[in-house]
């Protein structure tokens, strides 16, 4: 995917945060507390509902956006770049190109997908075209408990 297509594919917050829930509904919603993986969506809270326990999670809870405040389309820009471009960039730079300003949740962002994307290496060497793809955007059951640092 070019620059020109992921801009007119995700023009705006909308477009990406509807596309994110389609990927993890795709994946399928695990419930953290009890393992259920029936949901309702509740639209006003952006939230799941476990149709076992009634425990609810964000739409980004237990992905690699966990705990993010930074808009959903930073994250798929940021995709964007990392697989299309192939090439390291800093989070300084990153953060001046979205003109955000504060240096830290930009640094933490970059790192959390580099993170997912060293893990997929294989995968993707193996792959001729790459797009966006829903493995960065996969459950990671283990991040509740590495919560505490
Ligand atoms: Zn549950």
């Amino acid at each position: 995917m070019n620059l020109l297509n992921f801009v007119a594919q995700y023009p705006d917050e909308a477009s990406c945060r509807v596309k994110f829930k389609e990927y993890r509904d795709q994946q399928g919603v695990v419930c953290p507390h009890c393992g259920g993986t029936s949901h309702y969506w509740k639209h006003d809270k952006e939230s799941y509902e476990c149709k076992k326990c009634g425990k609810r999670q964000s739409l980004r809870a237990n992905t690699v956006m966990h705990g993010s405040q930074l808009p959903f389309r930073y994250w798929f820009i940021a995709i964007h770049l990392l697989i299309s471009t192939k090439k390291s960039f800093s989070a300084a730079e990153f953060q001046r190109q979205l003109g955000h300003n504060r240096y830290e949740p930009i640094w933490t962002l970059l790192h959390k997908l580099r993170e997912v994307m060293g893990r997929r290496d294989e995968i993707y060497s193996l792959s001729g075209v790459i797009e966006l793809d829903e493995g960065f955007f996969q459950q990671k059951p283990l991040m509740m408990k590495r919560k505490n640092h």
